[in-house]
């Protein structure tokens, strides 16, 4: 399977997984990954496909993750593959953090979900599911549970967003910054039900998840959204470490500045470092790109 092959897991600072499944030395370290995907197609059958599905655009996508510099464990945990990208931030006692977000982003990779609004969905019911099932092995770790944010490309021309929880995920096009995702927290929950944005952060809990992978038994619904494949189009998945430390400016001038994404990736960690890096910091940079030969049709 050469997607397997490909894809990279990241689960954690004591237990990350390499590209072959094998365990890596540390994750604190940024890892580029350059995504082949981009290079790929040049036979019929790559355009094709058996589906007859044409594959007009590929991702290039890398991801740098680090634990910060007040934490001692890194709970983030990203998913890196063709087509099929996520960041995920933990949290529980114990090792609850790291390994709901790392059985999160391994239950997405192992759900072959399509880049489609209801696939996606459903993987990322299953996935709060199988953190459950987890949790509920051991007292310990009843309470872990986990943000995940994604991003399915469907190669034929769409982008397929979800997100649970306050991970991130904004599209930098033609020159504009946006953030696609909206935080499952209690303030942002009290400001639909209509309270002043000044009230519902003085509210008790305010900044507590309102929505997240695990913990609750209730099912969980990701949002999700759909954006058409656009050349150049750049797309920016983050944990809080990142959004918490950077105000979205910083981070727009960052996305702009055209460097690859494995070095975008590697400059807003820093930067969240440099300015107190309270937290884990995870954040993958996932370009469009047209392939090749969609000049030739
Ligand atoms: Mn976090």
């Amino acid at each position: 399977m050469g997607r397997h092959r490909r894809s990279r897991v990241s689960a954690g600072r004591d237990h990350p997984l390499g590209p072959d499944g094998r365990h890596l030395e540390s994750t604190d370290a940024c890892v580029p990954f350059r995504n082949p995907a981009v290079t790929a197609p040049t036979s019929a059958a790559a355009l094709g496909g058996r589906s007859g599905m044409r594959r007009a655009f590929g991702l290039d996508a890398d991801a740098c993750t680090h634990v910060g510099r007040r934490r001692q464990r890194n709970e983030d945990a990203f998913l890196l593959t063709d087509d099929l990208v996520a960041v995920a931030d933990g949290l529980g006692g114990h090792a609850g953090g790291e390994l709901a977000s790392a059985i999160a982003v391994g239950s997405l990779h192992s759900s072959g979900a399509a880049a489609d609004p209801e696939s996606l969905r459903d993987a990322f019911a299953e996935a709060h599911l199988a953190v459950q099932r987890r949790a509920g092995e051991e007292p310990e770790l009843a309470e872990m549970c986990t943000t995940m944010c994604a991003l399915a490309l469907e190669p034929a021309g769409s982008v397929v967003l979800a997100n649970v929880g306050d991970s991130r995920i904004y599209r930098y096009s033609d020159g504009r910054m946006t953030q696609v995702t909206w935080d499952h927290n209690w303030e942002n929950e009290y400001v639909r039900m209509g309270m002043s944005p000044a009230s519902a952060r003085r509210m008790q809990g305010a900044g507590s998840l309102s929505r997240v992978i695990g913990a609750f038994p209730e099912p969980c619904e990701a949002d999700v959204w759909t954006f058409d494949a656009v050349h150049g189009d750049r797309y920016l998945l983050a944990s809080d470490g990142l959004t918490r430390e950077l105000p979205d400016p910083d981070i727009a001038a960052l996305l702009a500045a055209g460097e690859a994404p494995g070095v975008a990736a590697t400059r807003l960690v820093e930067e969240a470092n440099d300015r107190g890096g309270n937290d884990n910091i995870t954040v993958i940079v996932a370009d469009v790109a047209a392939l090749e030969p969609r000049r030739l049709l």
